[in-house]
């Protein structure tokens, strides 16, 4: 395989990983986000019932959910555990806000699929500090996960180590973004990857990219991947996904 080697840009900026706050007090939701976004690499999105955090959790993929347990009508243990039972938010990091008095909550927080709690009233300091760790976790998570030097399917074969992919025995030519992207596709299979994961993981920190011209990449790689280019599958709204 022949791989091009493309230029990068030297200007560049961390993309922002994307929070969604779900709480229903205005004073305590903006102030959570002010902390969260001081540092400049994240961006929060806030919801103010349980309902409308479900409806956004479907419009993008949060890398982190901030989840008050006491909402009106639809509470956090309810919210937590829906986010949880669908396949896309499954592993997402979630974190309770909850009562001191409370503890039986906090257990059940967790006995639904929570990864971590803070008591009210909290240190926005503390709480980001949470965010973070939770986000570092993610990422050594999915860097072991990134191990396969060799994926072997039907008609695929990409030789990641060797830097050769092929399809029913015939050797494909793609760009070197290409390849990253099927490799990172493929390091996460039957996984959802949102398009700014995909820009963050593959582009790195190009700051002029749209989200648009991932879109435009996946056409083509899945072209160029003829017979086994649909497991690259699109996964309407959220991004894309390799199939095995
Ligand atoms: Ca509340």
């Amino acid at each position: 395989m022949y791989v091009e080697t493309s230029t990068m840009t030297s200007e560049r900026v961390r993309r922002r990983r994307r929070v969604l706050v779900v709480e229903d007090e205005p004073d305590i939701a903006e102030l959570i986000k002010r902390t969260l976004e001081r540092g400049g690499d994240l961006q929060v999105d806030l919801a103010m019932t349980g309902e409308a955090a479900l409806d956004k959790a479907t419009e993008f993929l949060p890398d982190a959910i901030i989840l008050d347990l006491n909402l009106p009508r639809l509470d956090g243990l309810e919210v937590c555990r829906i986010l949880r039972s669908r396949e896309t938010s499954a592993t997402v990091p979630i974190i309770m806000l909850t009562a001191r008095t409370s503890e039986a909550e906090r257990i059940r927080g967790l006995d639904v699929g929570a990864d971590d709690y803070v008591i009210k009233p909290f240190s926005p300091r503390e709480l980001a500090a949470r965010v973070r760790a939770a986000l570092r976790r993610v990422k050594a998570a999915e860097a072991d996960r990134g191990d396969i030097e060799v994926y072997k399917g039907a008609r695929l074969l990409a030789d990641f180590d060797a830097v050769a992919v092929s399809v029913d025995g015939s050797s494909i030519r793609l760009t070197r973004r290409e390849f990253e992207l099927l490799r990172f596709l493929i390091q996460n299979r039957n996984r959802v990857l949102s398009r700014d994961r995909l820009l963050e993981r593959v582009w790195g920190y190009e700051h002029s990219i749209e989200t648009r011209s991932v879109d435009v990449h996946i056409g083509r790689l899945r072209s160029k991947l003829g017979t086994a280019g649909d497991q690259i599958e699109t996964v309407v709204g959220l991004g894309y996904r390799f199939v095995e």
